[in-house]
């Protein structure tokens, strides 16, 4: 096979020509490699992807390789999540994920970057630079797995890890053209993953199509003795391999497909639901009356778990130290000061207001009852129809530094995926066409364990939808 035959490969296609002996792991690996090394070489000129890929004459593990968001703890290998503060920091082991997609043949093409700790929408708070979108390097790749997404994207990785506590595999997905799943929550361990906010982060796969994500979950599932929350799935993950959508009732939740959503994004969203109805489909009305309180109950319960979680980065342990200190407060103060971000801090300081004693209830008990009450609306919905559709993210994908200034901004792009994030519920995204040039993500929901089904209907209507992302590719 010739390289560009090779780099036309989706993964699973890959994984095939491995199996068939028609294709070498070790070509597969380099070849890729070698793309994901002049990437990062070409500095401010490239799409600025990773931050670490693995040196030549790795031998990969047989598989297709894999490229991993920075999060993910890989034994001896830079693992920094996108923040200064774990600048050059080597974990002592290696995620569970990642282990088993490495028991499966993958092993660790690259680091992709990412939001720091996971924090954004757009990958311009890394700490190692933003990640430029491979559709307009003007502009963003969505994030905060937006390494991920790009390198998929660009065809620089075959496929990617990613996370997801409100929206950060399937929003870059979406603004980059590519699929990105967020699994049923506690169905892929969390061990060995920087924490951001425990009870909503969950790993997920970043792929060119459906089966390869129905591929890359399958690999990873599992309960894990080191994950009190994982869970076990009620049956393996299938390949993918409806046509038809027949028979399936899909619900459009009036209070997500409004206001807010800009017209393109309208525009494809509703010509994806005139596909779903031409592939036998019926369509009905939502509702899900909540759902306009998921971010304001996200901004609280996040932040909240994430001063939590971020208090462990003290310069004693991990990473970096502030250096000639008078005392062990000032070295604390001083690590924090210089090893956060600004985003890392704002997330801080709420998270900390929100949790302090006497506001409490106010805060962070009335936010977990907002979240009730969406797992509520959800588990109503689910009576009514099998799956809810809605755009994956309200806009494409925007200018670098349009919304640096304006956080608030920024958190509306998660206003359509933070509702399944609270709910613990699995979602997809998959590209719906363009607008203006650039993707379009629609996103497909369902309940807890119905990955199978979500991924089976994700796949006809991608086969139906026909996207081409070559346009995309480097
Ligand atoms: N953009 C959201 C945030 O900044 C979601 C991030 C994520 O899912 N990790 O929190």
């Amino acid at each position: 096979m010739s390289g560009p035959e090779i780099l036309g490969l989706s993964a699973a296609a890959a994984a095939a020509a491995i199996a068939d002996g028609s294709l070498a792991a070790g070509e597969l690996f380099e070849l890729y490699r070698a793309r994901a090394a002049s990437d990062r070489a070409a500095g401010d000129d490239g799409l600025n992807c990773f931050t670490w890929v693995a040196d030549e004459g790795a031998a990969g593990a047989g598989g297709v390789p894999v490229a991993v968001k920075d999060l993910f703890c890989t034994k001896g290998v830079p693992s920094q999540s996108g923040s200064r503060i774990l600048q050059g920091y080597l974990p002592p082991y290696t995620a569970t994920v990642v282990e088993k997609l490495e028991q499966a043949g993958s092993g660790v093409l690259a680091k992709t970057n990412q939001d720091e700790f996971a924090m954004g929408s757009s990958n311009e708070n890394s700490a190692y630079g933003p990640v430029r979108n491979p559709w307009d390097r003007g502009r963003v790749p969505g994030g905060s797995s937006g390494g991920s997404a790009a390198a998929v994207a660009a065809g620089l990785a075959p496929w990617a890890l990613g996370t997801d506590t409100g929206g950060s595999i399937r929003q870059p997905a979406a603004l980059c053209g590519i699929v990105g799943l967020k699994p049923t929550y506690g169905s892929l361990s969390r061990y060995g993953m920087i924490a951001f906010a425990s009870s909503l982060d969950q790993a997920g796969p970043l792929t060119r199509d459906v089966a390869d994500a129905a591929l890359m979950l399958g690999h990873m599932i599992g309960r894990d003795p080191c994950d009190s929350t994982s869970l076990q799935m009620p049956g393996p993950i299938l390949a993918p391999s409806a046509e038809s959508l027949s028979g399936l009732r899909l619900g459009v939740p009036r209070e997500l497909t409004g206001d807010g959503v800009e017209q393109g994004v309208l525009e494809s969203f509703r010509a994806a639901l005139a596909t779903a109805e031409q592939l036998g489909a019926e369509v009905h009305d939502v509702e899900l009356p909540h759902a306009p309180h998921a971010l304001s109950a996200y901004y609280v319960l996040a932040p909240a778990e994430a001063s939590s979680n971020l208090a462990r980065f003290d310069g004693v342990r991990y990473g970096m130290r502030a250096e000639d200190a008078q005392d062990l407060l000032e070295m604390y103060t001083r690590t924090r000061h210089d090893g956060f971000g600004p985003e890392v801090k704002r997330r801080i300081m709420l998270g900390t207001y929100a949790l302090s004693s006497g506001y409490y209830d106010a805060f962070y008990g009335r936010a977990q009852r907002v979240r009730t009450k969406i797992s509520q609306d959800f588990a109503a919905a689910f009576e009514q129809v099998d799956f809810i559709l809605t755009p994956t993210a309200p806009s494409v994908a925007f200018k670098l530094g349009e919304k640096t200034g304006d956080p608030l901004a920024m958190y509306l792009n998660d206003f359509c995926t933070v509702p399944m994030s609270l709910a613990g519920i699995p979602a997809i995204s998959i590209p719906s066409g363009l607008s203006g040039g650039l993707p379009v993500g629609l996103q497909i929901a369902g309940p807890a364990f119905s990955e199978n089904g979500l991924l089976d209907a994700a796949h006809a209507l991608e086969l139906a939808i026909g996207f081409d992302s070559g346009a995309a590719r480097v």
